[in-house]
């Protein structure tokens, strides 16, 4: 007797569904790895010494759940951006909170719209919930389509700023401007807010419909420990709290993360750090290659390189991508989306690594340009 299979007794959208591509995770050494905006340094040495004292000897701590809450370290992201903690909802890792938004606010009947380009993960989370997209396209000037959005119809609206992949920064005035003209929940996905000049923290007490997103991956050095965060009116809070898992951020990544929120003052070090080294490599490219650069507020630059022959476009930058990959220097390149097809993102690293990336590149103009 042959029944229907796993498939078929699947739901019709969740057979239909494509996952998020992450970038390489490389598992070798010698990579330079410059693809997915990690953090080049360590994070405060008061991390590894909570996490080893949160451990103990035998691991007896671990015998037990964590706080199903993060009461604690909602308390001190509260404290950090002098908000009420019933404004703020721990996830693991801000894709969690991302999913926890679709989940809440888009379905059937409930679509989502988000820029073209932005962060690439919003309509995979939107096709799990089987709601429809709208995108709203964005041109190089990168200036907020503040109307279009108004009446794009969409009950949630993801804005990623600064941008992913380009690195440009929305300004308040413009975020202002879309939460009095559009009528659905506006989430400012605010990842690299860290190395912006500007944030929307301040916008949130006179706008119930706004919620920020904020990640410890980028600017704390924890991408491997998965916390990330919301900020938004207490409703707002409340529905997140309704749909998420229990238990969805472990004992330890609350335990790093609280340690890293106690150390402000290693954290504007490092990012001071990146954000010089962004600004240094960013204007060598435009200016002594004579590249495109996006200006970026974030912790990596997005620059279309032009080749030896004076070329740029996709083929110019897959060429690079490759040759730089047969050096073990690892960039990413957005080949789909027509505005970035002919960019590299590349994160800021440490000084070593943006040097063995800058001399890569020249080495790569001296190549004799492919037919
Ligand atoms: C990296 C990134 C995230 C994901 O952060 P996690 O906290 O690691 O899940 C979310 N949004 C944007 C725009 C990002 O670039």
């Amino acid at each position: 007797m042959s029944g229907a299979g796993p498939r078929d007794l699947s739901l019709a959208h969740v057979a239909g569904l494509h996952a998020y591509t992450p970038g390489l995770q490389p598992s070798g050494p010698g990579w330079v790895k410059l693809n997915t905006n990690e953090c080049p340094y360590p994070p405060s040495p008061r991390v590894a010494e909570a996490v080893a004292s949160e451990v103990g000897g035998d691991g007896a701590s671990l015998r037990l759940y964590p706080d199903p809450t993060s009461s604690a370290l909602r308390a001190a992201v509260a404290r950090l951006h002098g908000l009420d903690a019933v404004r703020v909802c721990i996830g693991n890792g801000s894709d969690d909170i991302l999913n926890l938004l679709v989940r809440c606010f888009c379905g059937p009947g409930a679509p989502a719209a988000f820029t073209q380009p932005s962060y690439s993960l919003y309509p995979v989370l939107v096709g799990i919930q089987d709601g429809a997209v709208t995108r709203i396209p964005l041109d190089r000037g990168m200036r907020l389509p503040v109307e279009k959005i108004a009446a794009s119809g969409a009950r949630i609206f993801f804005l990623t700023s600064p941008n992913a992949p380009t690195g440009v920064a929305f300004p308040n005035t413009d975020i202002r401007a879309l939460l009095d003209a559009f009528p659905g929940i506006l989430v400012v996905d605010e990842a690299y807010a860290p190395f912006a000049r500007e944030n929307a923290v301040g916008l949130l007490a006179s706008h119930p419909n706004l919620v920020i997103v904020r990640t410890l991956s980028k600017a704390y050095a924890l991408a491997g420990i998965r916390v990330g965060y919301a900020l938004a009116n207490p409703e707002v809070i409340g529905l997140l709290d309704r749909v998420r898992d229990s238990y969805n951020v472990s004992r330890l990544s609350q335990t790093a993360a609280i340690a890293a929120l106690g150390d402000p003052g290693y954290y504007a070090g490092i990012v001071a750090k990146i954000s010089a080294t962004r600004d240094y490599y960013a204007g060598s490219w435009r200016e002594k290659k004579g590249w495109f650069t996006f200006p970026s507020e974030a912790n990596f630059i997005c620059t279309e390189p032009r080749d030896g022959a004076g070329r740029t476009g996709l083929a110019v930058a897959r060429s690079a991508y490759d040759f730089l990959f047969s050096r073990k220097v690892l960039v990413r390149h957005f080949p789909s989306d027509a505005l970035t097809a002919s960019f590299l993102r590349i994160s800021v690293g440490s000084d070593d690594e943006m040097l063995v990336l800058d001399e890569s590149l020249d080495a790569w103009l001296k190549e004799p340009p492919n037919a």
